[in-house]
């Protein structure tokens, strides 16, 4: 996971009139429906159209949140623009909230990105609607992280048979990354050289185990990318190694962890500082 540093502007999303219309119109429809609700497994679903027009304002802004990550999907870390037309995705999700069964977590099809067998515990009937037009809920992501592993789920730290429907303004000890957010991936995450991701926190697992962090595509792609570090790393911390061969692998480290770096600059950081001991500011310093 990366953690990305500004959000893109907001200025225009908020300016836009049918998309303020749009959200005023659903919490007219969400609030005229919750009162009648029995259980929590009620729902409706989230309205396709809003006010004659299609309800995905969001699209609109794919964009911006591309520049703003560097064409990276805000959970995988890989460069997915110009190969797939990816998603912006609702961090919390807006039409309803699965509760993902972790004994059940699915399985990825051999060299395909397809998954069987990942099942809900139970599905909450309406999701964060009100964050259905927001801002700060928005991400760039692939469509196999956003639709094939994240789905609706969303873990937050509750017992998953007594957890009830979300209400706006009532706060949740929450368990997703939030790539935008202040969460430092080194606090969650650890990697091993054979390309596993580990959680060591609350939050770290269930990022993983929410986003399939773990599927065994990644795990493949990483290793190849974490043997390199682990040389590097070596070689450049070693007694014997000579001050030029230092500056060179220090350059060559930090732009495989650079911000528009191809593929999990956000592992390169944590796994940097998890063997060398060093911050990636540290790192940066050796380059000055
Ligand atoms: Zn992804």
């Amino acid at each position: 996971m990366f953690r990305f540093h500004e959000r893109p502007d907001p200025t225009a999303f908020e300016a836009s009139g049918p998309l303020n219309d749009a959200r005023d119109e659903i919490r007219r429809i969400y609030e005229a429906a919750l009162p009648s609700f029995a259980s929590d497994e009620d729902r409706i679903a989230f309205p396709k159209k809003v006010l004659g027009k299609s309800s995905d304002h969001w699209k609109g802004f794919k964009e911006v949140f591309s520049d703003a990550q560097h064409g990276r999907c805000g959970y995988c870390d890989v460069v997915v623009v110009g190969t797939q037309f990816c998603d912006v995705e609702h961090f919390r999700p807006k039409g309803e909230v699965e509760i993902l069964d972790t004994a059940k977590q699915g399985k990825e099809q051999d060299n395909l990105s397809n998954v069987k067998g990942r099942k809900a515990l139970r599905t909450i009937g309406t999701g964060y609607w009100w964050e259905a037009y927001s801002w700060k809920n928005y991400l760039l992501s692939c469509e196999v992280c956003n639709r094939t592993w994240k789905r609706s789920y969303f873990p937050v730290n509750f017992d998953p048979m007594l957890r009830t429907r979300p209400v706006e303004g009532v706060p949740e000890d929450e368990l997703l990354f939030h790539p935008f957010e202040d969460e430092e991936p080194l606090n969650h995450f650890r990697y091993e050289l054979d390309g596993r991701i580990r959680g060591i926190s609350p939050m770290g697992v269930a990022t993983i185990e929410t986003v399939g962090l773990w599927r065994p595509s990644l795990v493949i792609q990483r290793k190849k990318k974490l043997a390199t570090l682990a040389r590097l790393i070596d070689e450049m911390l070693a007694p014997s190694a000579s001050n030029e061969l230092v500056r060179s692998h220090v350059r060559t480290i930090l732009e495989l962890g650079s911000d528009d770096a191809n593929n999990f600059p956000g592992m390169t950081r944590v796994f940097w500082a998890q063997v060398s001991k060093m911050s990636w500011e540290q790192l940066k310093e050796l380059n000055e």
